[in-house]
């Protein structure tokens, strides 16, 4: 008998309906009862969605944060947010957001970062020499009294302590490891609760186990799980979003009752996990992809179960890779979707019917699912063969690119001289980097369109006049190097992806960021190419109201690929170069319109480094070689710029200087440009614009304080080689901000060049 359980399903709700209510309580329209009655009636759909399964998990849900809730049980919770009067669940999102429903002044809002190489942004555990820990059980235990009266089979799900440390970061210096101590007795004590509530099993999340690991936190890992078991409840350890490489034996090895394998990403590693997995423990196979949005081949997967089920019997778990939060909840909202596209998807509710029929073909033969396995087949057979997935020309156009496809004609030192002639910039040039306020306007005119309620005529007169106004408010404040606002822009990637062949857009396909935050990652399903020119008509028409060189604007191909749902019947590297020679043709046909100055975002380059980096190398070469491919087939007279929105990049300062942009502005305000230190030690060759202000706080920033920024920026990088620029997009700001901070930005810029002296 195969046992088939699930790692978390989405909170969000199908159609949002936690976002709603977030939303609606922190306006002070929803009380707190009310907030948890909307978050109790989605458990409740979720239980139902799960029925069927031998386990379910509980305590996956969360108001805001899954890692925020481990603090909160652990009683680790920032004193700033203590002090704060109010109900826990006040502090809770004091944390969370900085401020609750009627604060006044609100606190600083616990720091934010990604989960993993997901998009799921958590809030990070603050940690000092001096913290302690205690149980806060209440709300996990709640849930599983929830579960027990809805007649669920919970698996309450923990965030494991080794894997809680290594989320969380030390805000005195001190180091976060020698806490474990304190911290185990507080997870002895919440499993012992559970105990005595009846539950059997208990899912403790340790994904640090698919991340390289120093030796020291290895043999913590031992100490921690000792210390753990044997509490009246039985351990699944779980790892997830990747294999386990150099620390299996170490996972294999702990005292826990069973392990979950990552199936999908550690597939190579299956073999070995069960020729090592000790007798008795039971292996949970995550063999349904929760990071994609694919059908799983059944049969293929069956033809992986079937051996281990009659190798391991009662001893084989089978579950999706790893928590469903990853994916769009279902599928059976997308009735306006492709059916064709469609039938090649599966959502969360839709693995979770995929792990069933996995669960009965065990146990009960193939033949019992014959239909089943037939529908599914019949669907990916139509997917491999699909000639909207398959396009001979772009496939004859990847392998005709040549290597030097990928080279600018000169080095930068040629170019930079002929930039100088042509474009005759000042020292300390000025510019944005792409966006300006998307007014109520702006996005009237866009839905509009979008719905046929506005002629294109009437919706181009819009944006066009939206640009007018971008391009006189940069002349009058006397920018160097204009743009044209990316009015029309709704996001940086769908914009692109909707005029690209091979997209496919979904109507509910939600995805949770953070907190009440979604997005919509749009799907590739095909071999990707243009329908037309993307943004050529509004840049020339942009350019034609200035003397003032105008910015092109476009989102390179990683970028593209790494905030978009992605094939699995190619490797990503291939994907990245379609989208690649896509963006070139782009680059190409605005060079030949006259625009003499193109960025290319890359703001999503770094975000999709591998977990190991033993794997960095050979994805910077294939990223890298892709924004090249994209980049570099102008002239030498163009000049390219790129953009990113972090600076952190000390460890891969090489592959962004080998992008050979000429420019490359990039977030460094909030840090006070001590990220540029990377460059005394790495002499970057080409101009750089490092962010002086930082465009996520609605303050309007002082020309001294920028001029302070530069002067320190001038220490690492020689004058002449530097430009003024904010941090990032300005679409977030209103107008009333945007104006005096861009406008004591160029005087900063006009002080920098009055006081500097170059030696020729
Ligand atoms: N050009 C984009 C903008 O200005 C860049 C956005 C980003 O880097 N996230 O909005
Ligand atoms: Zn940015």
């Amino acid at each position: 008998m195969a046992y088939t359980h699930n790692l978390g399903y989405p909170r969000v709700g199908a159609r949002r309906e936690l976002k709603a209510a977030l939303e609606a309580h922190w306006k002070g329209q929803l009380s707190a009862f009310d907030l948890e009655e909307a978050a109790r009636e989605i458990r409740t759909a979720n239980w139902r969605r799960q029925s069927g399964l031998d386990l379910v998990p509980v305590g996956d849900f969360s108001l805001y944060d899954q890692v925020l809730d481990m603090s909160f049980a652990l009683g680790n919770v920032p004193e700033r947010a203590e002090a704060c009067q109010g109900t826990v669940l006040d502090r809770y999102f004091r944390v969370a957001r900085g401020r609750t429903a009627g604060d006044a002044a609100g606190v600083a809002a616990g720091e934010m970062t990604k989960w993993f190489d997901t998009n799921y942004h958590y809030i990070v555990p603050e940690f000092t020499s001096g913290t302690e820990f205690t149980l806060h059980p209440q709300r996990i235990l709640e849930q599983v009294d929830e579960a027990r009266d809805a007649g669920v089979s919970a698996k309450p799900v923990l965030i494991g302590p080794m894997t809680y440390l290594w989320l969380g970061k030390e805000k005195d210096g001190s180091d976060k490891w020698g806490l474990l101590d304190r911290l185990l007795p507080v997870y002895v004590e919440l499993l012992g609760l559970l105990a005595g509530r009846g539950v059997g099993w208990v899912q403790m999340d340790e994904p640090v186990l698919v991340t390289d690991l120093e030796p020291r936190q290895r043999d913590m890992f031992a100490g921690a799980y000792a210390a753990l078991s044997g509490r009246g409840v039985r351990l699944l350890l779980t790892t997830f979003f990747g294999g386990l490489g150099e620390n299996l034996d170490l996972a294999l090895g702990l005292p826990v009752d069973g392990v979950h394998v990552d199936a999908v990403r550690g597939r190579e590693e299956l073999p070995a996990v069960v020729d090592r997995l000790p007798k008795g423990k039971v292996l949970s196979v995550g063999i349904i992809d929760g990071r994609n949005i694919w059908k799983t081949d059944l049969a293929a997967a069956l033809d992986v179960l079937e051996p281990l089920d009659a190798r391991l019997g009662d001893r084989l778990w089978i579950a999706p890779s790893c928590s469903l939060l990853h994916v769009p909840v279902d599928l059976d909202l997308e009735t306006d979707m492709d059916g064709e596209i469609r039938s090649w998807l599966a959502f969360a509710a839709q693995k979770l019917d995929e792990l069933r029929l996995l669960g009965r073909a065990l146990d009960r033969g193939r033949a019992a699912v014959a239909g089943e396995l037939a529908a599914n087949a019949k669907a990916l057979a139509g997917r491999r063969s699909s000639t909207r997935v398959h396009d001979p020309i772009v496939k004859a156009r990847l392998d005709a690119i040549e290597p030097s496809w990928g080279n600018r004609r000169s080095p930068y030192p040629v170019r930079s001289a002929l930039h100088r002639r042509r474009f005759g910039l000042p020292l300390y040039p000025t510019t944005t980097i792409g966006s300006f306020p998307q007014t109520a306007e702006i996005r009237t005119a866009r839905r509009q369109y979008r719905a046929g309620e506005l002629k294109r005529e009437a919706y181009v007169q819009a944006m066009q006049d939206q640009i007018r106004r971008v391009v006189s408010a940069q002349e009058d404040l006397g920018l160097d190097v204009l743009v044209h606002g990316e009015a029309e822009r709704n996001d940086m990637v769908e914009y692109f992806g909707e005029q690209l062949r091979g997209y496919v857009f979904s109507g509910f396909g939600w995805v949770q960021s953070y907190g009440s935050r979604c997005v919509k990652p749009p799907i590739i399903f095909g071999d990707i190419s243009r329908l037309g020119p993307m943004t050529v008509e509004w840049i020339t028409f942009a350019q034609s109201l200035t003397d003032k060189p105008m910015k092109g604007m476009l989102t390179g191909p990683v970028t593209i690929l790494n905030w978009s749902f992605v094939r699995d019947d190619q490797p990503r590297s291939r994907t990245c170069l379609q989208l690649a020679l896509a963006v070139r043709d782009e680059v190409l046909d605005l060079e030949k319109a006259g625009i003499g100055i193109i960025q290319i975002d890359e703001a999503a380059l770094r975000e999709g480094l591998p977990l190991r980096t033993s794997q960095w190398r050979e994805y910077l070469d294939w990223a890298v070689g892709a924004y090249r491919i994209a980049a570099n087939g102008v002239r030498d007279e163009t000049q390219i710029h790129t953009h990113m929105c972090y600076s952190e990049f000390n460890d891969i300062i090489a592959a962004i200087a080998d992008m050979d942009a000429d420019v490359i502005t990039i977030e460094t305000s909030r840090s006070g440009m001590e990220l540029l230190d990377v460059f005394d030690s790495f002499s970057y060759p080409n101009e750089i614009g490092p962010g002086v202000y930082d465009i996520h706080s609605p303050n309007v920033p002082e020309a001294q304080a920028m001029v302070d920024l530069l002067r320190k920026a001038a220490r690492h990088i020689p004058p002449e080689r530097l430009w003024v620029n904010p941090d990032c997009g300005l679409k977030t700001r209103q107008w009333g901000e945007v104006l005096p901070s861009l406008s004591a930005m160029v005087a900063a810029a006009k002080t920098m060049r009055t006081s500097t002296v170059i030696d020729v």
